[in-house]
């Protein structure tokens, strides 16, 4: 390494991580990544949040910027616009734009992932898994990773904190130094299932579309994958909010499940044959919006994507807004070498956009699950996902 090159410690090799990765590498930063997981291409995809992703505009913008876009697209089925299943109507599809020329994406979390992965290794970025951050030493500059059985001492000259939602690395830096932090939680969660191919092998449902079964105050959506299954989220309230809609505490089982769907949601409860077995075997998702004043510690540390500003899902931002995270950041670290300064900027520059998107996510909540009464509004928010 030459005494100009810059260096970099990412900690995640998640979305954000993986595509930071490939960013500063291409610009000839030497990059070193610590991935609490697997490599997923040796143990498969150990999920953790959505099996896939709404990807618009903004995230291809930025996945062009590593020229990504091609291998990502080679593996995502295009939604033209939202098929709305009113309960006991036919269901209507509403476009997102004049033609296909606007539309969305729906990708494999773990596809694209490994994409990334190896987007990043192939500009010259050094990917370890099995490297859980555990803590940072910021006065001697050294962070500690958990792997192996063993404790890993390694020297940094800067950290990026890509690990998501529960970022320990926003952990280390909130002991030195107030973030502001805060989280709102929805008080909803989630629960996926699967449709799976039709007995001849094709799609069950029309595949070139975002599909939703709204139903007051709370709702299914389901997203298609490229091997021909969609992957169904219910969203509910996790408590019984005493208001007579259900909820993860009165819908507590397979049966219980089971119930809901014959009455609320009749035309998606054939399309499930393994219901029981993925309501009882999955988990509940929870979901919240995280709040920061600073994303970063000087020069020493900065937070991106989920770390930084977790959001609820249901714009299908938070990927696309990680990823646009990622060029921007690339943007004011090409303009200085001053790593305060850089993130300094990145922050003032990004956190009002987050926050924005943010908002936005919480209202379309309302705005999705209560299409029941109103689906034609839908017209009007065409491309707002873009
Ligand atoms: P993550 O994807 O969470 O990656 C974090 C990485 O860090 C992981 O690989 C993790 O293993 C690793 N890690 C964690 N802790 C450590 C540690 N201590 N040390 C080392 N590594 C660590 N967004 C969209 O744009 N479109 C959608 O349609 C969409 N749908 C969603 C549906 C659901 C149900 C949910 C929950 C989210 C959805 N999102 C969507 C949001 C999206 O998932 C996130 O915004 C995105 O994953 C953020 O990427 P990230 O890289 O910041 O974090």
């Amino acid at each position: 390494m030459d005494a100009t090159q810059r260096e970099a410690t990412i900690v995640g090799a998640g979305l954000a991580g993986a595509l930071m990765a490939t960013l500063l590498a291409q610009r000839g930063w030497a990059v070193e990544v610590y991935e609490s997981r697997g490599d997923p291409r040796i143990h498969g995809f150990a999920g953790g949040r959505s099996i896939n992703l709404a990807l618009a505009e903004r995230g291809l913008h930025a996945l062009r910027a590593a020229d990504a876009d091609r291998d990502v697209l080679a593996q995502a089925v295009m939604m033209r616009g939202r098929m709305v299943h009113p309960p006991g109507g036919s269901p209507q599809l509403q476009r997102y734009g004049r033609d296909d020329s606007e539309v969305i994406w729906s990708v494999s979390r773990g596809e694209l992932n490994i994409t990334l992965i190896n987007a990043a290794e192939a500009a010259g970025a050094r990917i370890h898994f099995d490297r859980r951050l555990e803590s940072v030493d910021f006065v001697a500059k050294r962070a500690f990773y958990r792997g192996g059985g063993e404790l890993h001492r390694v020297g940094f000259a800067t950290l990026i904190g890509c690990d998501g939602a529960g970022s320990t690395l926003r952990g280390q830096m909130r002991a030195r130094s107030d973030l502001g932090e805060r989280t709102e939680w929805l008080g909803h969660g989630y629960k996926e299932l699967e449709i799976p191919p039709a007995p001849d092998g094709d799609f069950r449902i029309e595949p070139n579309a975002l599909h939703i079964w709204p139903r007051g105050r709370y709702m299914c959506i389901a997203l298609p994958n490229d091997e021909r299954t969609f992957t169904v989220t219910l969203f509910m309230a996790t408590q019984d909010e005493g208001n007579g809609d259900p909820s993860f505490e009165t819908v507590p089982d397979a049966a219980a499940a089971r119930a809901l769907f014959e009455r609320d949601f009749a035309d998606a409860l054939p399309l499930i044959p393994g219901l029981d077995h993925d309501f009882d075997a999955n988990p509940i998702g929870t979901l919240g919006t995280l709040y920061l004043e600073r994303w970063h510690l000087g020069g020493d540390a900065v937070l991106i994507g989920d770390a930084a500003h977790a959001m609820v899902p249901f714009h299908g931002q938070g990927m696309n807004c990680a990823f646009e995270d990622c060029v921007a950041l690339a943007r004011q670290l090409d303009a200085t070498r001053d790593l305060a300064a850089a993130y300094a900027a990145f922050e003032a520059r990004r956190m009002p956009d987050a926050a924005a998107i943010q908002k936005m996510a919480l209202d379309n909540y309302i705005e999705m699950r209560d299409l029941v009464d109103d689906p034609g509004f839908l017209l009007q928010r065409e491309l707002e996902l873009a």
